[in-house]
C-alpha cells in the first residue's frame, strides 16, 4: 500500500510551497488508495515552536489534506534515532568520531586553503577506539562508501548521479546523543512504512546521504520524487515581496479552500491543458509524470480568476457560512459578527446571487455587502454623496411615495415602478437608479439595485431612501 508523508518543520506558519507539497501528498496517496503521514520535524528545539504546529496543522485542515493517526513528532524519536546509529557501529557499518572542535576547524581550514568544500578526512573511520582521548564523547559518523557512485532515480529529476568522492563520512548522531536531520529522517521514513517521498528539490542532495544511510542499514529506500520550487512572478524564488507566504494570509485574503487546492496542483503538476479540476477529479488523475522539471511562477491573477470562479460555483448557503467562519480570521470580523444574527444571514443568503457575481475573494464579497451591515443614516462615500444632488433627490422624492404604496416588495414590484417612472420623465434608467443605489447602499456599485432592495426589505429601504431626503 501506498505510504506518502508530509513532514514540515514547524518553525512559522504553513508556507504556500509546503501546502503544494503537502497536497501531492496527499493526492499521491488518494490517487493510489493509501494514505498520508503527518511528521513534525521539530528537533531545532530553538525554532520550533507549537504555534507554528498549531499553524500548520490549521493551515492544512482548513486546505482539506488530512493525514491518518496522530502527527508524529520527530524529537520524541531521539532515544530510536540514537539506537538505530549505534546498531550501525556495532555492525561495523558507522564508527565513533573523536575529533575535538579544534581538530575539525582545523580540517574546514585546509579544505578551504585548497579551495575545496569542508570534507571530514574519515581520520576515525579505521582507527581503534582504545586511542579515543579521554573526556571526548564521539559523535557518530557513517562510513560512506569511497568510490563508485550513489544513484537516485527520481520520478521528477530522472537518474541523479553522485560520484562518492565528494561525500564524507558525515555524522549521524551528534556528541551530545542527538541525531543529525539526515539520520532522523531515514529512520522515520523507514518506521513509519513510507514508500513514496515527494518533496521540494531543495532536498535532492540530501536524498544521496539519505542513500548513503539505507544502504547501510540494509533497508529500501522509499521512491522519490523531488519537485521543482515555486519561484515569483519574476522568476526569481518566491519570497515576501512576491506577497503573501502563508497558507493563513490566503484564507483571510477570502480564497476558497477548493480555488486553493486547484491552483495549487496546477503550479508544478499538469494534466493536458486542463484548469479546472474538481477534487475528485484531482485525485482520478494526479500522477508524477505530470509534475514539470522547472520552477512554477505563482501567478496570483490566475489564483484570483480560479478563486471567482469556485464563488460562483458555491451554494449560496455554504458561501454564507465561509463567510462566518472568515470572520474570525479578519481584522474587522468581530464587528460584523456581532452584527450578524439570524435576520442578517438570511439577508446575506438571499444578497449571495447578486454578490457572488461580482467578487474574486470573499474579502471582496464582505465589502460588496457592506450595505447589509450599515446602518441608518447611511454615510455614502463621496462618489455616491455626489449623486444625490439636487436632480438625483428630485427623482427619490417622486419615487419615495410610489414605492411606499407597493402592495408587495420584491425586486420585479420595485422595479416595475422605476421603470415607470423613467418613461414618465424620460430620464434614462441609470439616472434614476444611481441615485436610488446611492440612498440605499451609500455606494456607486453594488448587486443590481431592485435586490438590494428587495434584501433590504421594504422600511429599511423606504427609511434608508428618505434619510437620504432629509
Ligand atoms: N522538514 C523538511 C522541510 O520542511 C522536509 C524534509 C523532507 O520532506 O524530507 O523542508
Amino acid at each position: 500500500p501506498v505510504v506518502t508523508r508530509f513532514a514540515p518543520s514547524p518553525t512559522g506558519f504553513l508556507h504556500i510551497g509546503g501546502a503544494r507539497t503537502a497536497l501531492f501528498n496527499w493526492l499521491y496517496a488518494k490517487r493510489h488508495g493509501g494514505k498520508m503521514l503527518l511528521r513534525i520535524e521539530d528537533t531545532d528545539r530553538e525554532r520550533s515552536t507549537q504555534a507554528a504546529v498549531d499553524a500548520i496543522i490549521d493551515g492544512l485542515s482548513w486546505l482539506g489534506l488530512t493525514w491518518e493517526g496522530e502527527p508524529i513528532s520527530q524529537f520524541q524519536r531521539a532515544a530510536r534515532h540514537a539506537e538505530v546509529a549505534r546498531q550501525l557501529v556495532a555492525a561495523g557499518k558507522a564508527y565513533y568520531c573523536y575529533c575535538t572542535p579544534d581538530e575539525l576547524n582545523e580540517m574546514r581550514e585546509t579544505a578551504k586553503a585548497n579551495g575545496l568544500p569542508p570534507r571530514y578526512d574519515g581520520r576515525w573511520r579505521d582507527r581503534d577506539p582504545s586511542e579515543a582521548p579521554a573526556g571526548v564523547k564521539p559523535s557518530v559518523r557513517i562510513k560512506a562508501p569511497l568510490n563508485g557512485e550513489t544513484v537516485i532515480e527520481d520520478a521528477v529529476q530522472g537518474t541523479v548521479t553522485f560520484p562518492n568522492k565528494d561525500l564524507d563520512d558525515f555524522i549521524i548522531l551528534r556528541s551530545d546523543g542527538t541525531p543529525t536531520y539526515m539520520h532522523a529522517v531515514v529512520v522515520d521514513d523507514h518506521d513509519m512504512g513510507v514508500t513514496q517521498i515527494i518533496r521540494g528539490d531543495d532536498h535532492l542532495t540530501n536524498t544521496a546521504r539519505q542513500k548513503i544511510i539505507y544502504d547501510a542499514l540494509g533497508w529500501d529506500m522509499p521512491k522519490v520524487a523531488h519537485i521543482p520550487l515555486i519561484h515569483g512572478p519574476d522568476g526569481a524564488k518566491l519570497s515576501k515581496r512576491h506577497g503573501a507566504l502563508g497558507v493563513e494570509a490566503y484564507r483571510a485574503m477570502g480564497y476558497l479552500p477548493v480555488a486553493l487546492r486547484n491552483y495549487l496542483v496546477r503550479l508544478g503538476w499538469a494534466h493536458g491543458d486542463a484548469e479546472i479540476l474538481s477534487t475528485d477529479e484531482m485525485i482520478a488523475l494526479f500522477d508524477l509524470e505530470g509534475i514539470g522539471r522547472s520552477p512554477s511562477r505563482f501567478d496570483f491573477g490566475k489564483l484570483e480568476n480560479l478563486n471567482g470562479h469556485y464563488i460562483r460555483q458555491t451554494p449560496d448557503d455554504e458561501l454564507v457560512d465561509h463567510v462566518v467562519a472568515l470572520l474570525d480570521h479578519i481584522p474587522e470580523g468581530a464587528a460584523l459578527k456581532a452584527k450578524l444574527d439570524a435576520g442578517k444571514k438570511a439577508q446575506l443568503a438571499a444578497a449571495m446571487p447578486g454578490l457572488k457575481e461580482r467578487a474574486k475573494t470573499l474579502l471582496e464579497l464582505i465589502d460588496n455587502a457592506g450595505f447589509l451591515f450599515a446602518s441608518r443614516p447611511l454615510s455614502p462615500d463621496d462618489k455616491a454623496a455626489a449623486l444625490l444632488d439636487a436632480a438625483g433627490k428630485t427623482a427619490l422624492a417622486d419615487l419615495l411615495p410610489r414605492l411606499g404604496a407597493l402592495p408587495d416588495w420584491s425586486a420585479a414590484a420595485t422595479e416595475e415602478v422605476v421603470r415607470a417612472y423613467a418613461a414618465e420623465t424620460g430620464l434614462k434608467l441609470g439616472k434614476v437608479a444611481q441615485p436610488l443605489r446611492a440612498a440605499a447602499t451609500g455606494r456607486t456599485t453594488s448587486p443590481p439595485i431592485f435586490d438590494v432592495l428587495a434584501v433590504l426589505g421594504r422600511d429599511e429601504a423606504l427609511g434608508r431612501i428618505g434619510d437620504a431626503l432629509a
